[in-house]
């Protein structure tokens, strides 16, 4: 008997006696429908979200209550990372880098009182704003001997995402876990991912809500570790990952990725649905949205990151997928870049007949610590791109060591160069995407140096001037976004 039946045939034992057969139809279709209700109050329920809040998101009360909207407004919305309070204003500073100071300031002997009253004003601000029955004298007393005792730098730097966690638990009315007890450091301070997954498990495992602060752990003999600087979007990684959830949420103060940089470009339009490996590309070149290692964890899981904005909470900010069918609304997904590369040209008649050149090449960079970015290569020649400040340093050991190891025709460096990556899915189907950003750079009157095309079509990679880098993106940017609106 299917369970529908079953609840059908206990509505029938209890109706009044009739025509059974009508009776059993109606009773049949009732408990069918009832049945199908509650399976679809049950997937509903199960929908689990994991929310990071960033520091603009919390840095006054007044941010606290949006952020407490956003939780409130939505049931799956149940574990919840924030970060340290960041700043207010343009002008403010970041709890973090107060916290930082003060230690500073403790390592050399010096009186931080003052720096640490300044620090408690700001949470006492929030909790005055908020109207909280909490005190933090207690913690605060703590965090003081500790400042004096140097148990280290990063404790000191931890102590904004605890307070606030402390503060946030007591807002919402949900359990308070110390980070200090489920993310699990090694001792080289890298992150222990399998200790940290099994303690988030089992401490999440009955809990239906609960408040994680960001930012730290600890190494198994107890001493608190951070990761590095925005560091909690990794603990939100990590959460989502451990507790299975459905998606990711990661609010900040814009509303997703941008197509292009906001300094470079006035008011880029966002992106809708981004894939993991097109965001890896963007982030690499500099597109800065999340912690670059939070991306692995949920990605591993198969977790989509949303990126949402608190200020303006319904808009439907970026989706970062594994894999999608949305057509992205234009051409490319994004475009970035970096400037601050050197090329090494280098020259030899008939090198490509000659066995090992390019693996004796590399060897040389490798030797002097140096690791390429790009290699583009013709049939006599071949160009190493590197990034010129770990370039400098070593430059004529690593000319004298091709020398050395290939005996060249000829070597030319080139600096103070570019690179732009104009990134998208959408270029791999779509025929003349090259044509269009050659000649969009060359009405721009920006000379292409360097162009690499991988064969998945997703990615082309152009070498140009630093000082055409901000044409060149300007040009690209126009061409598929500003002309296909
Ligand atoms: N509060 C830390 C920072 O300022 C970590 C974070 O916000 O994610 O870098």
């Amino acid at each position: 008997m299917r369970k529908h039946e079953a609840i059908g045939f206990h509505i029938m034992v209890v109706s009044p006696s009739g025509d059974m057969s009508m009776y059993y139809n109606i009773c049949m279709l009732t408990a069918e429908y009832m049945y199908k209700m509650v399976n679809l109050a049950m997937e509903e329920e199960q929908v689990v979200k994991v929310v990071k809040f960033g520091g603009s998101s919390l840095a006054s009360a007044e941010q606290f209550k949006k952020v407490g909207n956003i939780i409130h407004s939505d049931a799956s919305r149940r574990y919840v990372v924030p970060s340290a309070p960041g700043k207010r204003n343009a002008k403010d500073t970041k709890v973090t880098d107060m916290l930082y100071y003060c230690y500073d300031l403790a390592c050399k002997g010096k009186d931080f009182s003052e720096g640490l009253a300044r620090i408690k004003a700001r949470y006492q601000e929030i909790i005055d704003g908020l109207e909280l029955n909490l005190c933090l004298e207690d913690q605060f007393a703590e965090i003081e001997q500790n400042f004096k005792n140097k148990v280290g730098r990063d404790y000191a730097a931890s102590r904004g995402e605890y307070l606030n966690g402390i503060v946030m638990a007591r807002y919402l009315g949900y359990p308070f876990v110390d980070a200090e007890d489920v993310i699990r450091f090694h001792d080289d301070g890298t992150l222990d991912e399998a200790t940290t997954e099994k303690l988030l498990k089992d401490r999440l495992y009955n809990k239906e809500y609960a408040v994680i602060p960001g930012f730290y752990g600890a190494a198994a003999d107890g001493k608190v570790k951070t990761f590095s600087r925005g560091g909690s979007d990794v603990t939100g990684s990590l959460v989502a990952a451990a507790v299975d959830a459905d998606v990711y949420e990661n609010w900040t103060d814009v509303s997703g990725v941008m197509i292009a940089d906001p300094r470079l470009i006035k008011d880029p339009k966002a992106i809708h649905t981004i894939t993991y490996r097109e965001l890896r590309e963007l982030a690499y070149m500099g597109a800065t949205v999340l912690h670059e290692d939070a991306i692995f964890p949920v990605r591993t899981a198969g977790i989509p990151i949303n990126i949402r904005n608190t200020n303006e909470p319904e808009d439907p900010g970026t989706m970062i997928v594994q894999t999608t069918c949305v057509k992205p609304e234009y051409t490319i997904t994004g475009v970035a870049g970096k400037k601050g590369f050197v090329a090494i040209n280098i020259e030899k008649a008939m090198m490509n007949s000659e066995i090992g050149f390019g693996r004796k090449v590399l060897q040389v960079f490798e030797d002097n610590g140096i690791s390429f970015e790009h290699m583009p290569s013709g049939i006599d020649t071949m160009t190493i791109l590197v990034h010129q400040d770990e370039f400098e340093q070593n430059e004529q050991k690593v000319i004298t060591g091709i020398k050395h190891a290939v005996n060249p025709d000829h070597i030319e460096l080139e600096s103070d160069l570019a690179l732009v990556a104009v990134v998208g899915r959408g270029m791999r189907e779509t025929r003349g995407t090259s044509g269009r950003i050659f000649s969009a750079l060359a009405h721009a009157r920006v000379n292409v140096k360097m162009i690499d095309q991988g064969s998945s079509e997703w990615n082309i990679i152009i070498g140009v001037k630093n000082t055409d880098f901000e044409p060149a993106i300007k040009a690209i940017y126009d061409i598929f976004v500003t002309a296909e609106l």
